[in-house]
């Protein structure tokens, strides 16, 4: 294999701990994002954009304000203090106001005069060294239950020179690795934190592209080149390699979408271990209106627990190892 460039491959452990990045949140003692009990870290920023996404405040890579409105006590601290024109009746009416006082003010000027907190920053400056301190906290609760820490997102592959000096200072702290990914990274970004992973958590949300595209803003080639890239790479590092793939009412959740997945999978890889379906929700819903925007799939209806095993039923015709975190 080519010699990769990133500045910080040679790196010491000291420099690694300098780097730094964007997180939108760290979650400790997760249970669904891998085995045992984990924490949860996510980078903000991602190359796509899925009608269906739950956290839609890790997509854009800068700070954002939300403004949960039922918490609003109607005070007017905000509207006194903003001299940008961006509130109307105390509810933002221009978003990109405010992230232009935040570059100009290097903050979002009335978050600390709202006292019931019904403003709040997503997005936080944080070195490597800050994160593992925290995911270090919960070491006796991985070394009992076999988890450790997974980067999620957003897409941790946006950032990448910050998670491979994530990933890489993790390792040398014994804690275990996994990493949640789209797969429209760059391939030398995957070939770079490869080494330092013992899980990965990989999308294939379609295998057509056309639909890809009209329902995530991207087509699928690269996501499905990088998915047999990093089954390849599973039988080199030894990391556990699972397919992920949402089922989304009206764009994959037919027999034919999922056959067509479980069929490129089970044709094209060798290394991986198996396959996960993660029935659709409604959770990030609300997130949407704090961010003031408008969530595409209001009247999807959630499949059912029936339909979910007639759907896993299709990997069992592959002989598709099924998961369920
Ligand atoms: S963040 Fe700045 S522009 Fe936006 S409402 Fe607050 S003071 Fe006004
Ligand atoms: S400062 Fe907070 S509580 Fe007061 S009006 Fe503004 S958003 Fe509402
Ligand atoms: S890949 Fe994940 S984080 Fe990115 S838009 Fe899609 S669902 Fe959201």
């Amino acid at each position: 294999m080519a010699l990769i460039d990133n500045k910080y491959l040679n790196s010491s452990s000291e420099e690694l701990n300098q780097v730094t990045g964007t997180i939108s949140d760290i979650e400790r003692y997760a249970i669904n994002d891998g085995f045992g009990l984990r924490t949860t870290v996510f980078l903000k920023g991602c190359p796509l954009r899925c009608k269906w996404c739950s956290n839609p405040e890790t997509q854009k890579f800068h700070q954002e304000m939300v403004f949960f409105q039922d918490k609003c006590i109607g005070c007017g601290a905000c509207v006194r203090l903003c001299e940008y024109g961006a509130l109307d009746n105390g509810l933002i009416a221009d978003r990109s106001i405010c992230d232009s006082c935040n570059k100009r003010e290097k903050a979002f000027k009335c978050i600390e005069k709202c006292y019931p907190k019904c403003r709040k920053i997503v997005g936080d400056k944080m070195t490597v060294k800050e994160v593992v301190d925290i995911v270090k906290r919960d070491m006796p609760f991985y070394e009992l239950s076999g988890g450790g820490v997974t980067l999620s997102g957003g897409e941790p592959m946006s950032q990448p020179e910050y998670a491979y000096a994530l990933l890489k200072s993790f390792c040398e702290n014994w804690i275990d690795t996994a990493i949640e990914t789209c797969g429209a990274g760059e391939k030398h970004d995957y070939e770079l934190v490869a080494p330092y992973l013992k899980f990965v958590f990989m999308d294939l949300k379609s295998c057509d592209s056309s639909r890809h595209l009209e329902w995530t803003g991207s087509d699928n080639s690269r996501i499905k080149e990088n998915i047999i890239l990093m089954d390849t790479l599973a039988a080199r590092y030894g990391y556990d390699l699972i397919i992920r793939t949402p089922v989304i009412p009206g764009f994959n959740d037919s027999e034919e979408e999922i056959g067509n997945i479980a069929r490129f999978v089970s044709e094209n890889l060798k290394n991986y271990k198996g396959m996960e379906l993660l029935p659709y929700h409604k959770l990030g819903r609300g997130k949407y209106t704090s961010l003031g925007r408008e969530y595409q799939l209001a009247d999807a209806a959630v499949p059912s627990d029936a339909r979910m095993l007639e759907l896993n039923k299709i990997l069992n015709e592959y002989n598709i190892h099924i998961y369920k975190f």
